[in-house]
């Protein structure tokens, strides 16, 4: 007896993300910018997907698929440039959408063009600027519904930096120790994040 055909979709597509995903074993730069808390659960438990989230994941996974090796060479540049970056006996993994020359590119897919770029980004491509040796950075953020586009410049913060290599120390302690860390971002994203967070249920900041 199968199960109802969207149940079946549904388990297909979290398999997919899963195994897209769960390679990452190492402290990247994502989770640093993320919640902290779930960054150390993610490493602890392994990745958790609710179903709203892996459909997000998959469907940002295609648009770059599509687009970054294409607009990797009309810029004349590289797509999906890794590294390890090494700080105070923490590694740290980097993956840059594009890099060329002078700049760095991060694509992003969204429901609605921000107004600004989020926090979280400038932070990643910060890192990105450090680690690559750029001295530019463009959060590129497009629709997906439309395809509509807006980009965002973003210049190198050595504060910002220094406050990334912070969280990773604080998470690489959290996990050799096995204890939660804070989650060292702020409130409403927190809020935002906590309402579809796989590990509510076992986290002590858990905003409800
Ligand atoms: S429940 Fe909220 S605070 Fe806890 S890990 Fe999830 S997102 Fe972070």
């Amino acid at each position: 007896m199968y199960k109802p055909i969207d149940i079946l979709i549904e388990e297909s597509i979290i398999e997919h993300v899963k195994e897209t995903f769960e390679e990452r074993t190492e402290i990247h730069v994502a989770d640093l910018t993320t919640c902290l808390t779930k960054s150390y659960f993610t490493k602890k438990y392994g990745l958790k997907f609710s179903r709203n989230t892996a459909y997000w994941v998959l469907f940002g996974d295609y648009i770059h698929n599509i687009i970054l090796p294409r607009l990797a060479k009309k810029l004349n540049g590289k797509y999906e440039v890794e590294t390890i970056y090494e700080h105070d006996n923490v590694q740290i993994g980097a993956k840059a959408d594009i890099i060329t020359d002078k700049e760095i590119y991060e694509l992003k897919s969204c429901r609605y063009l921000p107004k600004e770029p989020y926090e979280h980004h400038i932070e990643q491509i910060n890192f990105y600027l450090y680690v690559f040796e750029r001295n530019l950075g463009n959060i590129i953020y497009i629709r997906r519904d439309n395809s509509d586009v807006r980009v965002f410049r973003v210049y190198p913060s050595i504060e910002l930096f220094f406050k990334t290599l912070a969280k990773a120390k604080i998470l690489k302690r959290a996990i050799d120790q096995d204890k939660p860390p804070k989650p060292c971002i702020k409130d409403d994203f927190r809020k935002f994040l906590c309402r579809d967070c796989q590990y509510n249920l076992r986290c002590p900041y858990y905003f409800i």
